[in-house]
Parts: C-alpha cells; structure tokens; sequence
C-alpha cells in the first residue's frame, strides 16, 4: 500500500462538494449505475480513467469507412436471453438491429477451417471431419458425449451419483442430455443475435448524456485514475486520482506525483479486477476478500486484428460465407462489410482468446509500445504479413494476390486498466456467497463492487452482467 502523503503532493477539492455518491469507471456497469440513480436527486460524479465513456465497448471507425462500426469490444447480444440489455437499449431510444454476422460458431453462415479443410458447419461431424475418430464418434461435437458419459468418465460413478443426486433434476446430468448443455460452455443455438445501430459504445455514452442531463448536481471527470480510498473520521471518504493523459488514442497516466482528493459519502467501483487489485483501500487486503478479489475468478485475455482493404478481395461464391471460424492463430475471422460511402472493406481478419502474445511478440517487433498501459495500435508490417499468411490459407488465395491494406487497428485486452477481456470462475467457489462478499465487501462500509466477474447469475463474460450486477448493488444500498 503508498503512504500517499510522503510520495505525493495533493490537490483538495472542497468538502462543501462531496459527491453522495461517486461512480469510478465509466464502462457499461458505471454509466448504467448513473442512469439509475439520475432522479434521486444527489450529488453524483462519474470518474473514468481514460478519456471516453464506454470501457469495453468500444466502437471505432475509420476515416476510410466512417459508417462501419468496428466493435474493438464488445459486439452481439442475444435479446431473448440478455434482457434486462435489451430493454435499457430500449428505454433509452437506441434501436436493436441483426447482428448480421450471427452468434459464437453456429451460425448457417459459419464455415469452419479446420486441419486444411473447409466445412460447413451441419458437416461437422459427418464423413468430411478431418479428426482421428472412431466411426461411434463421427457425430456433432454437442452429441458426441452425454453429460453421464462425460461425468462418468472423468469422475466416476461416486462422482456422477453425487452430481446427480444434488441436481435433482435427472435430465441435466442424464444419458440423453449432451455435456456441452449439462456443462455450458457458451449459450445454446439461439436463433436471434442483435447489435446496436451506430455501435455498442452508443449505449453507454447515451445513458452518461441522460445523467448529465438530468440534474445539475451531476457530472462526469475524465482521464482520472483512482488509486486510493481512505476513510476519514467522519465517516466520509477520501478518494485518491492521478491524472491520465490520452494521445493518439492511448492513455497513461501521467509521469508526475499530484494526486487529485475527492469526497464521497458512498462509492460505486465500476472497475475491473486488475483495477480493484491495484486499489490503496485497506478493506480489500482483509485475507478473505483478497482472496476472492486475486483468486475466485480469471482473467482472459483477448486480441482482435481489423484490416482495411481497397476492395473486398476474400469474397468468393464457391465459399459464401462471412464468418470462418479456423484452428490457425486467427481463430475467428469476420467480413465486417463495405462502407456505402467509400466502398473500402473491412475484414475483422483475427479474434482470439488466451493465446495473444503471438500477437503480442509481432507488435514488439514492429516496434510498437506494447507498454503497460497501451492496447491499440496500428499494425505494422510484421503483423500484416503474419495475418496474410493464415488468410491465404483459409480462404485459399495465393498470398502475392492478397493487396496490402490501407488501413487497420489491433487491440489488446490485457493491460491495465482492463486485466482481460472476460472472467470465468475458478472451480472451488461458492460464487452466491463470492457475489454476496464482493459485491459490499465490509458492511461497515457505503462501497460497493459493481464488477460483473462476481456475477453468479449470468456468465460473466456479457454486458448483461454487468447490469445485473449493478442491480444487486443498488438492491444492496436500498435504492
Ligand atoms: C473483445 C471483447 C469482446 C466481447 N464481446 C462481448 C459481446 O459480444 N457481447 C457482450 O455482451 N459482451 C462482450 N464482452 C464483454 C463486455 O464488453 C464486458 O462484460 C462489459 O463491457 C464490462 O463492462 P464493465 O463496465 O463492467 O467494465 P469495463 O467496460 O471494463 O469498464 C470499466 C471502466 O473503468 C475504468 N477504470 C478501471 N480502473 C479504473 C480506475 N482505477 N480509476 C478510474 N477508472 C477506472 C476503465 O477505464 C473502464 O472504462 C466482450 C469484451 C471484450 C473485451
């Protein structure tokens, strides 16, 4: 923890102005936290690191094609099963569209590339599979296995009893019922997938425009990094800021020691892990909650490559497809369209999880600062002849007649103040009673988390869990 005052000089604000509460993080948990609380008619600021609202959704646009929103974040949602999403995107006037390039691998569009071969997706599985299997196992991945099968397997019977017995529910762990349903990995086949019209960031930047707009006593600090929260004797709290500053894009925090001092008499942490392990507030070294902060969830890292090109040159009839999903370092690879203005076309050529330091190495080389804090860069030649090589191969296209793009972005989501880009939780925690705990994690304390990796309702790698677990915070401080 910093001694803050012998490394640092502060800046006080008045104590006449302390917030009733302060939001720290302006991604879709703090600017959703503010919507709500917008007509209680309390002093209420928003404090956000970088020097936009949005975090993780985050819709950029190139100059070459303005009208095509490039999702460097989040960029689906399953209206039927994200609800309490789609009906904020609803009460705020944003409209819901088809999200065109369908849901995670299933989609009929969806070609698969795998081993060197290209199959459509109701192939797998059939004679054209290119994997070592037994003829009993040539079937769909999600019939291959039943969920009995796989407990019985890598558990033993002792274990499925024991898993059966306490489901109640014989069908979930039962003969017939597949392991990919029994151990979710990923939501079902659901026929409908939206985006928002304009991009996904539109919704949280339109609920921080409805809180300024409705109440003067509202407001919203940009490019303010919260360090630390310390208690005073009047039961108030001290919040801590560095300034950032945000060039290009990019945003560190700034070299010098001031440190900017806020008053709140209740604070809403909109962060995300990383930033909360970060944090100078003593509560969150309490043995027990450090432990739920630093271990009951994981970080994953993520890394996406948008292209530019002059012309659409992966576009073939024989493949008809916008969406390969391939077993090469580009994982999944998206044709985001042609801009009706400039008619240039994006390719979203890569998007993959865990395995980013390749991508990470190739930046390096092309001598971009993949420092601490930065996470988007312009690709470099290194990065752009890496991608042509698995783009000539899963679209099978001599690489000499793949053109150089015009443009492009590669982000990271690894660096603080991010951590990752979603969370899974460990096994061995009771996540009810982690969400209890980090959601207020001293009862002596008006701090709450509004961190969707303790959600234990939805799985917290979607938006919507971040907006239910800013309910449960609001339940929790009766509002
Ligand atoms: C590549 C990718 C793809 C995804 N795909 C989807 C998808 O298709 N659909 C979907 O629903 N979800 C998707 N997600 C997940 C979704 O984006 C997140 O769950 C959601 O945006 C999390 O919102 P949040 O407000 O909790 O956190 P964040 O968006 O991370 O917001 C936290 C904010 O706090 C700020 N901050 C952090 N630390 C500090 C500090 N110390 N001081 C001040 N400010 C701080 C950050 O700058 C940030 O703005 C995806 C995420 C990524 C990265």
């Amino acid at each position: 923890m910093i001694i803050l005052s012998l490394i640092f000089a502060v800046q006080c604000n008045s104590d006449e102005n302390c917030d009733d509460v302060s939001i720290v993080g302006g991604g879709i948990a703090g600017s959703y936290a503010a919507w709500r609380l917008r007509h209680t008619n309390q002093r209420i600021t928003i404090y956000e690191y970088s020097n936009r609202i949005g975090g993780r959704l985050n819709t950029y646009h190139f100059p070459s094609a303005p009208d095509i929103n490039v999702e460097l974040g989040a960029m689906r949602f399953y209206p039927e099963v994200h609800t309490l999403l789609n009906k904020t995107i609803c009460d705020v006037g944003l409209k819901p569209e088809i999200f065109e390039l369908g849901g995670l691998a299933k989609s009929p569009n969806t070609l698969m590339y795998l081993r060197g071969n290209h199959l459509r997706f109701e192939e797998v599985g059939g004679p054209k599979t290119p994997y070592g299997l037994r003829p009993s196992q040539l079937k769909p991945p999600d019939q291959l296995k039943s969920a009995k099968a796989f407990y019985l397997k890598y558990g033993g019977q002792e274990v499925y009893n024991y898993l059966n017995d306490l489901n109640g529910f014989n069908s979930m762990q039962g003969s017939d019922t597949s392991a990919t349903v029994a151990l979710p990995i990923s939501p079902p086949t659901i026929p409908i997938v939206n985006t928002i019209t304009g991009g996904m960031n539109r919704l949280p930047e339109r609920l921080v425009d409805m809180f300024l707009k409705a109440s003067r006593k509202h407001s919203l600090h940009l490019n303010k990094n919260l360090i630390a929260i310390k208690k005073r004797f009047d039961g108030k709290y001290d919040l801590f800021f560095q300034g950032t500053d945000t060039i290009n894009g990019q945003t560190n925090i700034r070299k010098d020691k001031t440190l900017i001092r806020h008053c709140a008499k209740k604070v809403i942490l909109g962060i995300n892990r990383l930033g909360l392990k970060q944090l100078d507030w003593d509560v969150l070294y309490r043995p027990h909650i450090r432990k739920l902060l630093t271990d009951a969830t994981q970080d994953i890292n993520k890394s996406k490559l948008f292209l530019v090109y002059d012309y659409p040159w992966w576009r073939r009839k024989d493949l008809n497809t916008n969406y390969i999903a391939s077993d090469t370092p580009l994982r999944h690879t998206y044709d985001f369209g042609t801009s009706k203005f400039t008619h240039k076309s994006v390719l979203n050529a890569m998007y993959l999880d865990e395995d980013v330091d390749v991508w990470l190495e190739l930046a390096k080389r092309d001598n971009r600062n993949a420092g601490e804090n930065d996470y988007t860069f312009k690709p470099g030649n290194e990065t752009i002849c890496f991608a042509h090589k698995y783009l000539s191969e899963i679209y099978q296209i001599p690489r000499k007649h793949i053109p150089y793009p015009i443009d492009g972005i590669i982000v990271f989501w690894k660096n603080y103040p991010w951590g990752g880009d979603w969370n899974f939780w460990k096994p061995g925690y009771i996540w009810n009673e982690v969400e209890k705990q980090m959601v207020q994690p001293s009862k002596y304390d008006d701090i709450y988390i509004a961190n969707n990796a303790f959600n234990a309702g939805t799985i917290p790698i979607w938006s919507q869990a971040a907006l239910e677990i800013v309910e449960r915070v609001l339940k929790q401080m009766k509002v």
